[in-house]
């Protein structure tokens, strides 16, 4: 159960471990900008944003259904 996750792992040396960052992090740079993590063996590796990986996909998806919708409906709030 003390074994830190290949996640946490730095990917450079495989010794660091991820550092968590503070909620302050989080408000100065927002979790969606978030593209570097610093690990505690001093490694700063550049992350992509999760979004581009994550929507990737779905915006072709989301284009072809737009395309197929001549009349989308309207919004309702
Ligand atoms: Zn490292």
């Amino acid at each position: 159960m003390a074994a830190v996750k290949d996640d946490l792992r730095c990917p450079v040396c495989g010794e660091g471990i991820l550092q968590e960052l503070g909620p302050e992090a989080d408000a100065v740079q927002g979790p969606e900008t978030r593209q570097r993590q610093t690990y505690s063996c001093g490694h700063d590796v550049a992350e992509p944003p999760l979004e581009a990986t994550a929507t990737d996909g779905g915006l072709e998806v989301e284009r072809r259904a737009t395309e197929d919708t001549v009349d989308p409906p309207p919004e309702t709030s």
